[in-house]
């Protein structure tokens, strides 16, 4: 079980993965965009920072903590992936309504809210090159493990595996949606950027909860 203290905890820990994969997310976003998603990112999670350490250091409630994490993104960023990642912490954010800790439950319904929440937000499909190939098969998987055994950590870990995977099918793939979709077929051989910073995040949370 999660509290405030540890949602807080893993933002950090979001802010620092950034930074240090700041220079290989700009690298893949070289080959097939305008090399910007590093920066990008760290531009988003800078600002959360700043959330972090200053309102919402006595912030104790999660709901309240996702949707600042949300709407600051969203308000720092202003490439593609600004509003998908804030539909996702926001969509997540109203799954915590009036929780105080995190159980095995709340925090499958917190991240199948996210995934879902991006992909509605973007209209990408699998297939189209984009952080959907990470994020569907990801949320398939910890709904149907979690239903099997519930127990978070366990289905979390498979879900993390299928979500790599998903990351790693975006090299075969050809871009259909965002600015590496007018590339078409030169688009092919490259991983895309926004498949992996998510993986990274979701990662992420893996190593903060094992
Ligand atoms: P920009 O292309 O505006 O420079 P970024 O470089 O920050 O934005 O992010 C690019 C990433 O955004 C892509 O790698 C892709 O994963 C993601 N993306 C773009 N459009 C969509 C969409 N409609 N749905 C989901 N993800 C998308
Ligand atoms: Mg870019
Ligand atoms: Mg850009």
């Amino acid at each position: 079980e999660l509290t405030s203290r540890d949602l807080k905890d893993y933002f950090h820990l979001i802010v620092n993965m950034v930074e240090e994969e700041k220079d290989y997310l700009c690298e893949l976003d070289r080959k097939i965009g305008d090399g910007d998603h590093g920066v990008t990112m760290s531009i988003g999670w800078q600002a959360v920072n700043e959330k972090l350490v200053n309102e919402l250091v006595d912030e104790e409630d999660p709901a309240k903590i996702s949707l600042v994490v949300g709407k600051t993104f969203l308000s720092a960023v202003g490439s593609s992936v600004g509003p998908l990642y804030a539909t996702g912490f926001m969509r997540g954010a109203k799954t915590l309504k009036n929780k105080n800790t995190l159980h095995d439950n709340d925090l499958t319904a917190y991240w199948v809210a996210f995934a879902n929440g991006i992909k509605e937000r973007g209209q990408a499909e699998v297939g189209d090159k984009t952080m959907v190939d990470t994020l569907e098969p990801f949320a398939e998987s910890l709904t149907s493990q979690f239903a099997d055994t519930q127990d978070f950590l366990t289905a979390f870990q498979i879900a993390v595996n299928d979500a790599k995977k998903g990351m790693e099918s975006t090299k075969k793939l050809i871009s259909k949606k965002g600015r590496s979709s007018r590339l078409g077929e030169r688009s092919v051989g490259a991983q895309d950027p926004g498949a992996t910073s998510v993986y990274f995040i979701l990662a992420t949370f893996l190593s903060f909860i094992e």
